[in-house]
C-alpha cells in the first residue's frame, strides 16, 4: 500500500494569464491545465486527500531547500540546484518538490532580490 500524504501543494501555474501576456505555445492544446488540475483532484478525492494551490509567486524552484536562501539568478536551464550558501547539490525539480510540500497557506512569498 502507498502511503497517501494529507496534503498536496501544486505550484499555482496560471496557464491563462501567460497565454494573455505571451500568447499560446506552439503545439499547446487549449484547456490542458484545466484536464490536469481536474484529474488532480479527482484522484486526491479519491485517495482521501486534499490539494493545496500554493501562491503563484512562491519561488519554489529558486529557494534552497536545505537553508531558504534564494538563488533569484537560476534560469529555466539550470537542471541542478546548486546552493552558495550552504553547499545543497540537488536536482532542481526535487528541490521544488521539497519546498512545495512544506509549504502551508499561511506561508508568504518572499520577495526576489533583483538580478545581477
Ligand atoms: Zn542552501
Amino acid at each position: 500500500m502507498v502511503a497517501v500524504p494529507p496534503l498536496v501543494t501544486q505550484p499555482n501555474l496560471d496557464a491563462s494569464a501567460e497565454v494573455a501576456a505571451r500568447g499560446r505555445p506552439r503545439g499547446r492544446r487549449p484547456g490542458r491545465c484545466d484536464a490536469v488540475d481536474g484529474e488532480l483532484e479527482y484522484k486526491a478525492t479519491w485517495y482521501g486527500t486534499q490539494v493545496v494551490v500554493a501562491d503563484r509567486w512562491f519561488p519554489s524552484s529558486k529557494t534552497c531547500s536545505g537553508c531558504g536562501t534564494i538563488n533569484a539568478n537560476l534560469k529555466l536551464a539550470d537542471r541542478v540546484y546548486d546552493c552558495g550558501a550552504c553547499g545543497l547539490v540537488i536536482d532542481r525539480d526535487v528541490n521544488a518538490a521539497v519546498n512545495l510540500a512544506r509549504w502551508t497557506p499561511a506561508s508568504k512569498a518572499p520577495p526576489l532580490p533583483a538580478a545581477a
